[in-house]
Formats: structure tokens, C-alpha cells, sequence
């Protein structure tokens, strides 16, 4: 078994980090496994060094450990642009104008009420799509083309489940068209790809057998098994697992420093009180 905890740079691990990667760490450990880092820092725009820098404090304190060198995907930005080309090339993309105000517009209009959200925000009503390749503008985002990919592959994807809702999640094409819709892999102007593209990019090549990671990413494993798909990649098990709430509820945010890592460090918890307060 190989896990591993993915974190984004973009603000402090809080404890809902923490649950997940010691969660990941204790279940490689139990198979005789290997856990892994990785820093998923693409947005440029967003990610910051100190942040990187406290991810490995935070994780080192909590007792975790993993082999070296961590991969840092900043670190292989071409590599991702390469995957991102190849779909371009078999016409499974197209580049986007569409700001957010104009999504928004081009839904309003034959939509009442509440508007149509997917695991990436609003469902993307299609207004640029059959644009070729070759129109891309600097500022233009690419996006992935849902209905020629399903149209691509003979068998659409699942995944097995072992967390919260154990069992075979099977995709088909009405929602991964009106539900998941037409998603945002890249973005010419900062350079870099989405998310999703590198993630199951790095889960492949880094050989990950066991995807450990929080329900709030659940709905979005359904772009990753696509993209897994027109990749010809192995798709891992997933292993969603329950977030951690604040006393109101609420699941926890990054911006929410109030139920970050440091903090607890600071006013003297150790690391057993962290497993003890997440319940593990
Ligand atoms: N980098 C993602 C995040 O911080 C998590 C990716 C994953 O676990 O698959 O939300």
C-alpha cells in the first residue's frame, strides 16, 4: 500500500489536515506500506514558501515521516503542461474567454433560481466550447471537453470506495455533463494546470495505491477518474474520509486560523491530544 497526504501551500495545516494525514500514515503503516508527501503548489499565485515550510514543521511534529525528497509540483510544471498538450492534440480541449460575471450571465438566462454547481463551482454553460486550440489567447483558461471525452472512451470510469460510503462509485455521462460539466485543467497565464491534472498526474507516477483524503473532495474524484481514463492511467482506491468540524458545525477552512495546527502547538497540545481531539 502506498498513501500520502497532498497538501496545497496556501494556508496553515488545520486540524482536518491533520486528521488526514495522520489517517494516511497510520493505514500505510499498518499495511507495512509507504507514506508520502507531496506539496501540491501549481497556483503560483497562491502558494507561498513559509506555508511549505510549516507544512513540514506541522507533519514532523505530529510524528510523520517520509522518504525524501518530497515532490513539489512546481518543480515539474512542464511535465503536467505536456499531459495538459496531449489531450489538446486528440481535440478533447478548448480555450475559455469566460470570465466568472459572464458564466454566471449565460446561466441566469434560461435558469431560475439556484444555478447549476458541480465539484468545481458553476457548471460551465458551454459558451466557448468548440473554440480550437489554435484560437488560445494568453488569458484564456482550458478546459476539458466532457462530452467528447465521454464520447473517447468505450466504458466510463468508477472507483472503489473504502471510507465514508464503501462500495463502487460508478460515473455516467448525464452527470458528468450537467453535474461535473466542462472543468478548468489549465491556464496559459500564470503557466500552470489546475489541480486535477496534476493530481492524478503525481498519483499515477508516484505509484499510489490508497487516495486518503476528505468528503469534500468526493464529488471531485469523478473528474479524477475521467482524466485517469483519457490518460490511460490506473485509477487508486479512494478512501473519502469524514471532516473535521468546528464546535458549530462547520467543516473547516484554511482561512480559519482559529483551529490551525501552530495554534494548538503554541498553547503547549502534544501530538496525542491532536489524535485524541479527531478522534483517532
Ligand atoms: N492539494 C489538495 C488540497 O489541498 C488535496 C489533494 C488530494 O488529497 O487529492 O486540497
Amino acid at each position: 500500500m502506498i498513501t500520502r497526504f497532498a497538501p496545497s501551500p496556501t494556508g496553515p495545516l488545520h486540524l482536518g489536515h491533520a486528521y488526514s494525514a495522520m489517517l494516511a500514515h497510520d493505514m500505510a503503516t499498518a499495511a507495512g506500506g509507504m507514506f508520502l508527501l507531496r506539496i501540491e503548489d501549481t497556483d503560483i499565485t497562491r502558494a507561498r514558501p513559509e506555508w511549505e515550510a510549516q507544512i513540514y514543521d506541522d507533519l514532523r511534529w505530529l510524528g510523520l515521516s517520509w522518504p525524501e525528497p518530497v515532490l513539489r509540483q512546481s518543480d515539474h510544471l512542464g511535465r503536467y503542461a505536456a499531459v495538459l498538450a496531449d489531450l489538446g492534440r486528440r481535440g478533447l480541449t478548448y480555450p475559455c474567454s469566460c470570465s466568472r460575471a459572464d458564466i454566471r450571465a449565460a446561466l441566469s438566462a434560461p435558469q431560475e433560481g439556484a444555478l447549476p454547481e458541480g465539484p468545481d463551482g458553476l457548471i460551465y454553460p458551454g459558451t466557448c466550447r468548440g473554440r480550437p486550440m489554435s484560437s488560445m489567447q494568453e488569458s484564456d483558461a482550458i478546459r476539458l471537453d466532457m462530452a467528447s471525452a465521454i464520447r473517447t472512451l468505450k466504458k466510463l470510469p468508477g472507483f472503489e470506495e473504502t471510507g465514508e460510503h464503501p462500495g463502487w462509485v460508478q460515473t455516467d455521462a448525464g452527470d458528468l455533463i450537467n453535474g461535473v460539466g466542462d472543468v478548468v485543467l489549465g491556464r496559459k497565464d500564470i503557466r500552470t494546470v489546475a489541480y486535477h491534472l496534476a493530481n492524478v498526474t503525481d498519483d499515477a507516477g508516484q505509484q499510489i495505491t490508497h487516495v486518503v483524503r476528505g468528503m469534500d473532495l468526493f464529488e471531485a474524484t469523478r473528474i479524477h477518474v475521467v482524466l485517469q481514463a483519457l490518460l490511460g492511467l490506473p485509477s487508486p482506491v479512494y478512501h473519502h474520509h469524514r471532516l473535521i468540524r468546528d464546535t458549530a458545525g462547520k467543516r473547516l477552512a484554511k482561512r480559519d486560523d482559529a483551529r490551525a495546527l501552530s495554534r494548538y502547538r503554541a498553547e503547549g497540545a502534544t501530538p496525542d491530544d491532536i489524535r485524541r481531539m479527531v478522534g483517532l
